[in-house]
C-alpha cells in the first residue's frame, strides 16, 4: 500500500512539474563564453531577466574558451524558439554555423545583445542578421553607416572604421517607431542610465527597422549623430532583435544592464523575436526622460514593497515608492475596480498602528484626487489625531463629492 501511495505521490509531482513546466511559452538558448566583456555576469543576468517575464525556460550553452577546441560546440538550435547571443569569440564550425542559419531561416528567433554585435566579423550570414555591426576590422567593405541626423534616417557610405563609443554615461533613447510591438506603449524619450553608446555601426542592414536611437552628443566624443540603439532585422522567416545597449564589464556594479529601459526592451524584444508579439505590460518604473531607473537586482518591485516602504516613510527619505504608486494608480484610473484594489491597500496604511506619520500624509495627499467613498470613513477618523487631522481635513475637503464606488 505506502509503496503505492509514494508512487502516486511521484505521479502528482511528476504532473505538477510539468503543468509548471508548460506555463513558459517558449525555450531559449543563451550563448555565452567568450567575449571582450564579463560574460560571466552578463549570462546569469541576461538569464534572469528571461526568467522574470514567466515566457522563457532558458538553457546556457557555453562555448569552450578563446582558443579551446570548439569541434564539440553544436547545439541543437531547433529546440529554441530564441537564441540569445551574449558571445563575441572564435569562429564556430562551419557545421554549427550552417545549422544557425538554417535555425533563422527557417523562423528561429534571436536576440542580438550588445557585444554580440562584435563577434564574427568573417561570417556573411550572421552580419546580415545583425543588420550592423562594429569592430573587428569592418570597414565600407561590410556595409554603409546607418544613422539618423535629426529626423532623416541616412544610409553613408563614407569610407571608415566601424564600431566607437565615448566615456560612459547617461543618454536619452528615442523611439523611432513607437507603434511596433516592442516599442508600443513606452514613453518616446527615456533616460538611460550609464552606458557606452555605441556609434558608428555599419553593415548590410538589409530587412532592418531601427525602433529606437541616442544623440552621440560631441561633448561626450560622440558623433553628433543620432545612432541606432535598437533595432529589429528579418533574415528568411527569422526575426531578430538588436540591442546595442546594457554594457556589462569588470567594474561591481552594471548600471547600463539594471537600466529598467534596458532590461524593459530586452524582454520585450526577447518575446516579439520568439513571437512576433508582446504580451508583457510596460511597467510601472520604466523610465522617462527625467532621470534614469535602474533595479539593483534586476527584479521590479512589487506593490506590496512599494506600500511597505510608504508606511515606513520618514521626510528626507526617497519618495522612490510613492512615485511608484502614484504610477500604478494613474495606470488605474480607466479601471474603477483596480483602482479600489489599491485604495483598500492604501486605507490599510492609514489604520496601521505602525505607520508613520509622514506615510500616512503621502497616503492622505493621494487620496484627495483619487479615493472613493471607501475611504471616508477612515480618513474621517484621522481628524481626531493631531498630528493627521489637518491632512484628513484637506483629503475630505478635497474629495468633496468623492468619486462613488
Ligand atoms: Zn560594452
Amino acid at each position: 500500500m505506502k509503496k503505492r501511495y509514494t508512487l502516486l505521490l511521484l505521479l502528482a509531482g511528476f504532473l505538477f512539474f510539468q503543468s509548471c513546466q508548460e506555463k513558459k511559452a517558449y525555450r531559449a538558448l543563451l550563448i555565452t563564453g567568450q567575449s571582450n566583456h564579463n560574460w560571466a555576469a552578463s549570462a546569469p543576468i541576461l538569464q534572469i531577466l528571461l526568467d522574470q517575464t514567466n515566457l522563457f525556460t532558458t538553457d546556457i550553452a557555453q562555448t569552450p574558451a578563446e582558443k579551446g577546441d570548439m569541434s564539440n560546440f553544436k547545439p541543437n538550435f531547433s529546440k529554441y524558439s530564441i537564441v540569445v547571443m551574449d558571445y563575441n569569440g572564435d569562429a564556430w564550425p562551419e557545421a554549427t554555423k550552417t545549422a544557425f542559419v538554417e535555425y533563422v531561416k527557417n523562423g528561429g528567433g534571436v536576440v542580438i545583445y550588445h557585444e554580440a554585435d562584435n563577434s564574427f566579423p568573417d561570417w556573411k550570414e550572421y552580419n546580415e542578421m545583425i543588420g550592423l555591426g562594429g569592430w573587428g576590422n569592418r570597414n565600407e567593405k561590410d556595409g554603409p553607416y546607418v544613422y539618423y541626423k535629426r529626423n532623416e534616417l541616412v544610409i553613408d557610405t563614407t569610407k571608415g572604421k566601424a564600431g566607437s563609443h565615448g566615456p560612459q554615461h547617461e543618454f536619452i533613447v528615442k523611439s523611432r517607431k513607437p507603434d511596433h510591438p516592442i516599442m508600443k506603449g513606452l514613453p518616446i524619450n527615456w533616460m538611460h542610465a550609464k552606458d557606452e553608446l555605441y556609434s558608428t555601426l555599419r553593415g548590410p542592414a538589409k530587412n532592418m527597422e531601427i525602433l529606437a536611437t541616442a544623440y552621440a552628443d560631441t561633448a561626450k566624443k560622440g558623433t553628433g549623430r543620432d545612432e541606432p540603439m535598437l533595432m529589429t532585422i528579418t533574415y528568411g522567416k527569422g526575426r531578430i532583435f538588436h540591442t546595442a545597449i546594457g554594457h556589462v564589464g569588470k567594474d561591481k556594479t552594471h548600471p547600463a544592464a539594471e537600466c529598467v529601459g534596458f532590461i524593459v526592451t530586452f524582454q520585450r524584444g526577447a518575446e516579439w523575436a520568439a513571437s512576433g508579439k508582446v504580451t508583457q505590460p510596460v511597467p510601472f518604473d520604466f523610465p522617462s526622460v527625467a532621470g534614469a531607473v535602474t533595479r539593483p537586482d534586476y527584479k521590479p518591485v512589487t506593490l506590496e514593497e512599494d506600500l511597505d516602504k510608504i508606511a515606513a516613510y520618514e521626510i528626507d527619505k526617497s519618495t522612490k515608492y510613492l512615485t511608484d504608486l502614484q504610477a500604478r494608480i494613474r495606470q488605474a484610473t480607466a479601471d474603477p475596480a483596480a483602482l479600489l484594489v489599491l485604495e483598500k491597500q492604501m486605507v490599510s496604511i492609514l489604520k496601521q498602528q505602525g505607520a508613520t506619520v509622514e506615510g500616512k500624509k503621502l497616503i492622505l495627499r493621494e487620496l484627495a484626487w483619487m479615493g472613493s467613498d471607501y475611504c471616508v470613513p477612515s480618513v474621517t477618523e484621522l481628524l481626531k489625531v493631531p498630528e493627521l487631522q489637518d491632512a484628513a481635513a484637506f483629503t475630505l475637503e478635497r474629495m468633496k463629492g468623492p468619486r462613488k464606488i
